[in-house]
């Protein structure tokens, strides 16, 4: 997996997501020099089919055109090959979101070689700009509550999800020399979603020091475990559809909305445990999690869910969503 450096950015203006291999054949990081020389990396692209930060990247050069660079960045153009085919990853390939850990394949050696570029060039932050299937309002995956990372976050959106997991994103490996986030920007394509991943960068940019709080409220959520459907059960996401476990239509209108203890999450119709609650380290807490009452599933305690989708696909290939909890 060969890493392309440059020095300046060949012009965007024109190159669609999937026209990215046109002037990035490879992965490639691209060293660009601003007036603080402690540099901002930037990771766009490491799911191929999550275009916002493609398009912020635009956006930023075009804004280059009459603003000097306040602050150098460093910018990592990720899965191109995923790109091109429009894909978060290539078949049989490395998800390039699970590969800055320790592993054996050339997608972690490349990984491993810009993670050590970017320990080196001191970074003042790092952002990783992705976008999301469900309905879910921006929010931020940070991996530490030092106030720096919390400041960085504040300036994306109120939402934090604190998390170390799932294991070896880039966000999470920039995070052990740096404030990091993963800025998780809704779904690809829409115009809002990129402006605002634009307005980070730019924000990040102007940022002279961190000032030890966030900038703005912030809800940080903990994650109590992913929601699981068992493959054999059949879901429904109406009233009064045959199959074994009934969600409401609206589902995704929960995401990031706190649901009281004893609210109704599902129907259970032909009874079984078809939805499970597991921790990051796959432990069952279903039981921590949900109740019984008649056929309706209810919540034990009060959480907020988050990436809920009613893509069964989605749900199939990972999972429904997550139940988090808010901190303090
Ligand atoms: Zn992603």
């Amino acid at each position: 997996m060969p890493l392309h450096r440059l020095d300046a950015l060949p012009d965007l203006s024109a190159i669609a997501a999937r026209d990215v291999r046109s002037v990035f054949p490879e992965s490639a990081l691209i060293a660009l020099e601003g007036r603080h020389t402690q540099p901002l990396f930037l990771s766009v692209l490491i799911h191929g089919n999550e275009t916002v930060g493609w398009e912020a990247l635009k956006r930023l050069q075009a804004w280059l055109a009459d603003h000097p660079l306040p602050r150098s960045l460093l910018i990592f153009i990720g899965n191109v090959r995923a790109a091109e085919r429009q894909a978060r990853m290539v078949p049989g390939r490395p998800d390039y979101n699970r590969i800055w850990r320790a592993g054996e394949t050339p997608e972690h050696d490349l990984a491993a070689q810009v993670t050590e570029i970017v320990r080196g060039a001191r970074p003042f932050a790092a952002i990783d700009l992705h976008n999301n299937t469900g309905a879910n309002p921006h929010y931020a995956l940070v991996h530490h509550d030092r106030a720096e990372d919390l400041q960085l976050t504040s300036l994306f959106s109120p939402n934090a999800m604190l998390t170390r997991n799932p294991p070896g994103t880039c966000s999470e490996a920039m995070s052990a020399f740096c404030p990091a986030i993963t800025a998780e920007c809704g779904h690809s394509g829409i115009a809002a979603n990129e402006e605002a991943a634009f307005n980070l960068v730019r924000d990040i940019l102007h940022l002279d020091h961190w000032r030890g709080a966030p900038d703005r409220p912030l809800d940080v959520y903990t994650v109590m475990g992913r929601i699981l459907i068992d493959p054999e059960a059949r879901m429904v996401f109406e009233h009064g559809a045959q199959g074994d476990v009934e969600f409401p239509a609206s589902l995704e209108k929960w995401n990031f909305f706190d649901r009281p203890a004893g609210s109704t999450f599902a129907r259970i119709l032909n009874g079984g445990n078809p939805v499970r609650v597991t921790t990051e380290t796959g432990q069952d807490v279903t039981g921590l999690c949900f109740a019984r009452e008649g056929d309706r599933l209810i919540l034990k305690r009060d959480f907020t869910p988050a990436m809920l989708t009613t893509n069964e696909a989605a749900i199939r290939a990972d999972c429904l969503g997550y139940l988090m909890e808010k901190t303090g």
